[in-house]
């Protein structure tokens, strides 16, 4: 009986393990293939850029970076995309890139293995949220966003009550006064 136990206790772990490593390849696939779109786009305004320079060198018009100005913009927005989906690529993986050779490393690695780079350590206020997160026992992010939100609600809703009681308590001043009065 208890070989059994075990058996089943490890086929579910092993379940587990598979599972997160699908979810996580799932998630990475999704992620790369954003990527590739962004660059394919960027790719499109290099190609629009190209056109535009020929057909101002046709027509024997000035060339001036000014006149790229949009096309430039869109490239530094699409960019920065691209960099933020390779950061959250590499979190998926429990990765990091090297700031000076740009090669993927371990996360807590001290030295980069390829160039011998030393490493940032890792902000203490990172690890103190992540240990938030497992103490509330939220399951994602989104949750704890949700929470968030309602309680800033709250927040703002017993501000207003706190208002309408002494508006309230005002007039009822005022009243007494007026009764006064008469
Ligand atoms: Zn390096």
């Amino acid at each position: 009986m208890e070989f059994f136990d075990k058996l089943g206790k490890k086929a579910s772990e092993a379940y587990k393990i598979t599972a997160d490593k699908t979810g996580k390849i799932a998630k990475e696939t999704k992620i790369k293939f954003k990527m590739n779109d962004l660059k394919s786009q960027i790719n499109d305004i290099y190609e629009e850029i190209g056109k535009n320079v020929y057909e101002k060198h046709v027509k024997k018009e000035n060339i001036s970076v000014n006149d790229f100005e949009e096309e430039c913009t869109k490239i530094d927005v699409l960019s920065d995309e691209i960099e933020g989906l390779l950061k959250e690529c590499l979190e998926l993986k429990d990765k990091k890139q090297c700031p000076n050779c740009y090669k993927e490393i371990e996360k807590d690695a001290k030295f980069c293995p390829s160039c011998g780079e030393k490493q940032e350590e890792m902000k203490v206020q990172e690890v103190e949220i992540l240990e938030d997160v497992e103490t509330t026992e939220v399951e994602d992010d989104e949750h704890i966003e949700d929470q968030i939100n309602i309680d800033q609600i709250d927040e703002d809703k017993s501000e207003n009550l706190e208002k309408t009681i002494q508006i309230e308590s005002n007039v009822k001043v005022d009243e007494e006064e007026s009764k006064e009065d008469d």
